[in-house]
């Protein structure tokens, strides 16, 4: 645990005024640094505890209660929290637990992908369900890309009371933070060049991020999923493309331009098939469920959707033991290489196909083990994701509206 901050805020400011030197202004900002701090730390614990009464959050955040109470103040008036009624206790005063605002707040949540897309309301708490999630095939042209998701999102909003904080709009394709824009999309060209949160945002006046989708996968997993506290993972996205997320020592793995894990365009077999990015034979086109698909559509010399090869499959899949068994080995190979490179503690698989069955999973994992150096692979636990793209997208900003407020302290 990590006691009140107070003192270590000099790193903050060390570097460019001396504490000598520091002025009354300099206090103020200093103080109001200090605030922000123990609010976003406060919000951290209430969001990884869940409902919580000020004395249990005062003993998990090690703060002060008072310094608690004015925080837990600070963060009703934002409207980022919501106290429920007053609850017995078997002792003392009744107390209220304070949450995330589930009832007063709404974030929205929007899924580019290359055949369907998705959108999902949530409360701050990011629960995402079925009632509230809208889904429409992706539109061709991006005009109507972007009046499909306005409609959507404002019928979303009209049933909801909440103040809307934010949207998280995740897309594929390589997104450049620098230009602030998806420069490329190899599966879905109508993203090209266009930042669709920006445009969003124009349409529906409040903040609207653009995430990487795989990077959402990533925040989805560490917010509300089993990577909780770690710091160092890896998710791997094969579902449609074959995308990589990397959280190292606690921060996501961006690169120069935040174009860092473009795995899926590693060349696999120089003499393979044409990838969407202009190259052949890319990882993305021979270890995802989208090359399953295509290998067993192949077979049954028709267009096949994964939900009609996820029923063959679920059938028992006989007679198509050769296309499992060529992708596995690919994907194996894809997993060793995030392995052997970024020598994760776990690694996220997202694909419904092979890393969403038991026994198809089991059979990959067999085949990573001779392809992975023994040590690393030693360090690393190999799990399917229970995160979706849509959590995905809630958990992009739920995380920028608590960055943005105040740095991280860890
Ligand atoms: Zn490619």
């Amino acid at each position: 645990m990590i006691g009140p901050f107070s003192l270590g805020v000099g790193t903050f400011f060390g570097s460019a005024i001396g504490f000598s030197a520091m002025t009354a202004q300099d206090n103020r900002v200093e103080s109001a640094l200090l605030r922000r701090i123990n609010e976003r730390r406060l919000l951290e614990a209430i969001q990884q505890h869940g409902p919580s009464s000020r004395a249990a959050l005062t003993r998990v955040s090690g703060m002060t209660a008072p310094t608690v109470s004015k925080a837990v103040d600070a963060l009703l008036k934002r409207g980022l929290v919501e106290e429920l009624e007053p609850i017995e206790q078997s002792l003392g005063r009744p107390g209220r637990l304070v949450r995330m605002a589930a009832d007063s707040a709404v974030v929205l949540g929007v899924v580019i992908d290359t055949s369907t897309c998705c959108v999902v309301a949530s409360g701050l708490d990011g629960r995402v369900t079925e009632e509230r999630t809208r889904r429409f095939a992706t539109p061709e042209a991006y005009p109507a890309l972007l009046d499909a998701i306005e409609a959507e999102c404002r019928e979303l909003l009209a049933d909801r009371t909440g103040k809307l904080h934010g949207v998280g709009v995740s897309v594929p394709g390589l997104v450049n933070k620098r230009l602030e824009e998806v420069v490329f999309c190899p599966n879905l060209h109508a993203l090209d060049k266009h930042n669709p949160a920006r445009d969003l945002e124009e349409r529906l006046g409040s903040l609207c991020l653009l995430l990487q989708e795989t990077d959402g996968l990533c925040l989805s997993e560490r917010m509300y999923g089993d990577a909780r506290g770690l710091r160092d993972f890896a998710m791997l996205d094969v579902a449609t493309g074959l995308g990589l997320g990397v959280m190292s020592s606690g921060q996501l793995l961006a690169g120069h331009s935040g174009m860092a894990g473009e795995l899926g365009h590693l060349t696999a077999d120089p003499q393979g098939l044409r990838c969407g990015c202009g190259n052949r034979g890319c990882l993305e086109t021979l270890a995802t469920d989208a090359a399953l698909v295509r290998l067993v559509a192949k077979k049954a010399g028709r267009a096949l959707s994964t939900e009609e090869v996820a029923d063959l499959l679920g059938r028992g899949g006989k007679k198509l033991e050769e296309e499992i068994r060529t992708v596995s080995g690919y994907l194996a190979i894809a997993i060793a290489a995030v392995i052997n490179i970024f020598n994760p503690t776990t690694l996220f698989v997202h694909g419904a196909l092979l890393a969403g069955a038991p026994e198809r999973f089991a059979h990959v994992l067999e085949l990573v083990k001779q392809r992975t150096l023994t040590a690393s692979l030693a360090d690393c636990t190999i799990v399917p994701t229970r995160s979706s793209k849509r959590q995905g997208a809630i958990a992009g900003i739920m995380h920028h509206l608590t960055n943005a407020w105040a740095p991280s302290i860890r």
